[in-house]
């Protein structure tokens, strides 16, 4: 089975995936070319984790980088009939990024790369240390310097050399980048490398599973560089395809109001993430300001008749404590959903077209909220 070759959304140009290339030169994203694989199937059995679709993803199953990542629990909530939380945190690195990571890691050691980097306001950075380490490949990664201590301290854990930057998340992918473009670097990026993008659509083919085919009405999802998001996508779209799903769910985006692009950008009908001035989020997690697939998440979630709301920092607060009291000790990126979906049900939504597209959306029959990363990330 070829490893798929990659390919320019602005240009067409083909991008073998061993030239390790994750920019065209026009300047243009890179997304993985159409490739034969056999649809998920409800009753396939296999791993009890995200490997039972390995005759989807992109790299060989049998010889995957695993940590038997994937297959997290669909939760019910108490006194909200039809809501589900799917608890994403309970990964071996305590966040959903390890679905892309396993599958980054295991295309790395197909490729027999030696050295590779990431950058990361986190959580990406540690799942990317963790299954390269167990992959054999050397690895450096690039974050904030405000990055809180407890994901410095996974991902010095694994090995890999921590590079911290002064500045915005936007410097610390330019550093990434000069490191990347070193002769047989890889540039294990979760925003950037699109096999990334088919590890998170794992996300979508286990609620299709756990739900036995009754997708929810909605799904939440938290926006920054929107990996899960396009993933979430990507999942949903690939089971229509397959006429396994008659549509997809909504999707709708929450970001943190400190940083809101591309809430902005719903909000003013543009097509691409729009300039905001920030403001200090502990949603550190989405605080991203220029998303490089801005354009694909906001054609992604238009495209399921979604849209994508803000949520203030008092809520984000009480919604955290809201899961803690339910047994549930989250980061505070992961309770934006949370914040999101008890404003829409409470009445307190703040006035706007965006919120107003949203309130039937997060007051649906049924809901999917994900967790994301476990609260000791970021205590
Ligand atoms: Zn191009």
């Amino acid at each position: 089975m070829p490893l798929p070759d990659l390919c320019c959304a602005r240009c067409r140009r083909r991008h073998p995936v061993r030239s390790l290339d994750w920019l065209c030169a026009c300047g243009g994203l890179l997304d993985v070319t159409p490739f034969d694989r056999e649809p998920p199937r409800l009753d396939a059995g296999g791993p009890a984790s995200m490997w039972r679709y390995a005759s989807a993803l992109p790299v060989p199953g049998k010889d995957a980088v695993s940590l038997g990542e994937g297959m997290t629990p669909l939760l019910p909530v108490p006194d909200l009939p039809g809501v589900t939380l799917k608890v994403d945190y309970l990964m071996p690195t305590l966040s959903f990024k390890d679905r892309g990571a396993a599958v980054l890691a295991t295309l790395a050691r197909e490729l027999g790369v030696r050295r590779a980097v990431a950058d990361s306001s986190g959580n990406a950075g540690t799942a990317v240390a963790a299954y390269l380490s167990r992959a054999g490949v050397s690895c450096e990664v690039f974050v904030p310097a405000a990055t809180p201590a407890g994901k410095l301290a996974q991902i010095a854990a694994h090995g890999a050399t921590i590079r911290a930057v002064e500045g915005t998340r936007e410097d610390v992918a330019a550093a990434a980048a000069v490191a990347a473009a070193q002769p047989d670097v890889f540039y294990a990026s979760h925003v950037y490398h699109p096999y990334f993008l088919h590890g998170t659509k794992t996300y979508a083919y286990e609620i299709w599973e756990q739900t036995r085919g009754e997708l929810p009405r909605t799904v939440v999802v938290p926006v920054g560089n929107g990996t899960l998001l396009l993933g979430a996508h990507l999942g949903f779209a690939e089971l229509a395809a397959h006429g396994l799903i008659d549509r997809p769910p909504v999707l709708i985006g929450v970001q943190a109001a400190a940083c809101p692009p591309l809430a902005e950008a719903m909000a003013d009908g543009a097509d691409e993430s729009v300039p905001v001035t920030t403001t200090p989020t502990t949603a550190d997690g989405i605080a991203i300001a220029r998303p490089a697939r801005g354009a694909q998440i906001l054609a992604a979630v238009r495209e399921t008749g979604g849209t994508i709301v803000t949520v203030d920092e008092e809520g984000t607060g009480a919604a955290r404590a809201d899961l803690a009291a339910q047994g549930l000790f989250v980061e505070p990126t992961s309770a934006v959903c949370w914040a999101a979906l008890l404003a829409a049900r409470a009445g307190t939504a703040p006035a706007g077209a965006t919120w107003a597209g949203a309130l039937p959306h997060l007051r649906a029959e049924s809901v999917v909220v994900p967790l994301c990363g476990a609260g000791l990330k970021s205590p």
